[in-house]
């Protein structure tokens, strides 16, 4: 069996996660998208408008589902037997930040792959963290979002 965990902040889960997670359902027999409790960075959009939304946008993928969890991403793999983490490269600045995170997370846990697939050209601009800016400053970011999260905070 082989299970993916594709991690992130999803603040918000963007066109561009959802072509990662329609490729990865075709890769792998389960797929988990794993929001990421991380302390240190403070949401735009609430956990529980985050899990709604994409549970809706991968409504149409059977073997996908959403979980949240806090800490090491290699704990929530092995609490949810994961073998694969799942990851997105955009450019080389994405590449330079997951590549000592892939490294230490195998040698943290040696059992756990992670897989990198490279973003599609019309996503490759796209990123959470302008669509926070857009939609910080009044814009309409639903263009790139499958399904825009219901509330903020
Ligand atoms: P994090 O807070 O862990 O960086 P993100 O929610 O920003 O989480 O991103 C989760 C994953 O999706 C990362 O691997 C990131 O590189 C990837 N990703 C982000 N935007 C895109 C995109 N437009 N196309 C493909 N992958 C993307």
């Amino acid at each position: 069996m082989k299970r993916a965990l594709f991690p992130g902040s999803f603040d918000p889960f963007t066109n561009g996660h959802l072509d990662i997670v329609e490729r990865g359902h075709a890769l792998f027999d389960e797929l988990l998208v794993g929001i990421g409790e991380n302390s240190s960075k403070s949401s735009l959009f609430s956990l529980e408008a985050r899990v709604e939304a994409i549970q809706k946008s991968v409504m149409h993928l059977s073997s996908v589902r959403v979980i949240t969890y806090k800490g090491l991403t290699v704990n929530a793999c092995n609490d949810n037997g994961c073998n694969f983490i799942l990851r997105g490269i955009r450019n080389s600045a994405d590449w330079q930040f997951e590549h000592p995170i892939a490294v230490m997370n195998h040698s943290m846990s040696t059992a756990i792959e992670t897989v990198f697939l490279a973003a599609r050209e019309s996503n490759m601009m796209l990123s959470s963290t302008i669509l926070r800016e857009i939609y910080r400053n009044g814009g309409n970011i639903s263009a790139y979002v499958p399904v825009l999260p219901i509330s903020s905070i």
